[in-house]
């Protein structure tokens, strides 16, 4: 039987965009199904990302995409240390979702892809070799399904961190800088945040396990005298990637995959390099009539994010364990480092697994605060290193 397209897309977020966005410029006829009315809202996610991983997705920091350009990070320990990291040649930038993902969207349907708004993906079935796509509406087949429907897909059972983010106005932060508040108490397992967007514009943002978001979010606004413009929650997750993203002819990507970052959930980058790797490997396997293809998918990018994410998911696990007195001690361990400049230069935005060494190298110099960590897994962190 002729399917009705060759590759449907579930899912009309960042990650199916791309992957859209690489199939269709094969000349293949791509379908991309969103349940939302609308590309790009509601906007959940803070934005940030490098310069370097943008271009690797194949886009610039055009101005109608970019909010702010960040070049420091200051973070507070939950007892009042604070510890500024320099970030200038990481070159992070503030993306403005809706239009970044809105770019995405048109650029997609330039290389040929239909895009169906408003189309939630009701059941997903495999007959006769194909598969098939129920809406309220109708019924589509093709020969390979893209699922970048998100969390929603996914289901996770663990990893899961409740999180929200305000869009607020003040005037006590720094245009270039980010500030981030550890505190394992109010916030376990992460952090609170505030991206700039502009001199008096700001993301606010928590996550962690079993936390209410707005009750933190308000006291902190309350506390800042702060202005609040729009409010958003939506869960983070830190889990780790899927151990297949590829099941038969359906390809799982971005969140549906797990694709987002153990340490921070951050899943621009990763998520959006899925859909590039699995565009590619849909493209060849439709090309060369040979579903064995779909497998490089996998294999392409466990070989960049395998041992990246162990690292990240073993640094989750450190850091979870510590108590506000460790993290106290770590951050100004880490603010008289002599190797702070290193760290500053060296880290890299895009695979955290660098920072991390250079963190446990500078731990490894303070003895007392590493047998603290001892018991925390820091040995088994370092022998990941040697290996
Ligand atoms: C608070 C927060 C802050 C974040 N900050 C950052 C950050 O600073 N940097 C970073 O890199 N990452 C960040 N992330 C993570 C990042 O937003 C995600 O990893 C990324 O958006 C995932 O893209 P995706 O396309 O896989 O999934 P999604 O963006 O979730 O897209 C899934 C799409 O599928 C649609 N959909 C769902 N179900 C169906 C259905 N049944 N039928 C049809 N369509 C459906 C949804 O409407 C949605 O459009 C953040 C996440 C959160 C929650």
């Amino acid at each position: 039987m002729e399917p009705d397209f060759d590759v449907i897309v579930a899912g009309g977020g960042v990650c199916g965009l791309i992957a859209a966005r690489e199939i269709a410029s094969s000349n293949l006829r791509v379908y991309v199904l969103e349940e939302d009315f609308e590309i790009g809202i509601p906007e959940k996610c803070a934005g940030l990302i490098s310069v370097k991983a943008l271009s690797y997705l194949g886009l610039f920091p055009s101005r109608k995409i970019v909010n702010n350009e960040i070049k420091r990070a200051l973070i507070h320990s939950p007892l009042g240390s604070k510890v500024e990291v320099e970030a200038t040649n990481q070159r992070v930038i503030v993306l403005n979702r809706r239009e970044f993902d809105r770019e995405l969207a048109k650029i997609a349907e330039r290389n040929g892809a239909l895009i169906d708004l408003g189309q939630k993906v009701l059941s997903v079935e495999n007959e006769d070799g194909l598969v098939k796509v129920k809406t309220a509406k109708y019924e589509r087949s093709a020969r390979i399904l893209v699922d970048a429907r998100g969390l929603s897909s996914l289901k996770p059972e663990h990893g899961i961190l409740q999180a929200a983010q305000y869009d607020i106005q003040g005037s006590w932060f720094e245009k270039d800088r980010i500030e981030v508040y550890l505190n394992n108490e109010i916030s376990p397992g992460f952090f609170k945040w505030l991206i700039p967007l502009g001199h008096d514009t700001a993301r606010l943002g928590v996550a962690g396990y079993s936390i209410n978001p707005f009750e933190q979010l308000d006291k902190f606004v309350k506390d800042h005298k702060a202005k609040v413009m729009k409010k958003v929650a939506s869960p983070i997750f830190i889990g780790g990637a899927s151990k297949k993203f590829v099941h038969n002819s359906i390809l799982y990507v971005g969140d549906a995959a797990g694709q987002t970052k153990p340490t921070t959930g951050g899943g621009i980058f990763t998520g959006g390099t899925g859909a590039v790797l699995a565009g590619r490997a849909v493209s060849e396997s439709l090309i060369n009539n040979d579903l064995s293809a779909l497998r490089n998918y996998e294999v392409n990018w466990k070989r960049i994010f395998g041992k990246e994410f162990t690292i990240m998911s073993q640094a989750r696990k450190i850091y979870e364990r510590m108590d506000n007195g460790r993290i106290d001690k770590m951050v100004k361990v880490l603010s008289s480092s002599k190797i702070l400049d290193k760290l500053s230069n060296k880290a890299d935005f895009d695979y955290h697994s660098i920072g991390i060494s250079q963190i446990l190298s500078i731990i490894k110099e303070h003895p007392s605060l590493a047998l603290d960590l001892i018991k925390s897994g820091f040995c088994a962190m370092f022998n990941m290193f040697k290996s």
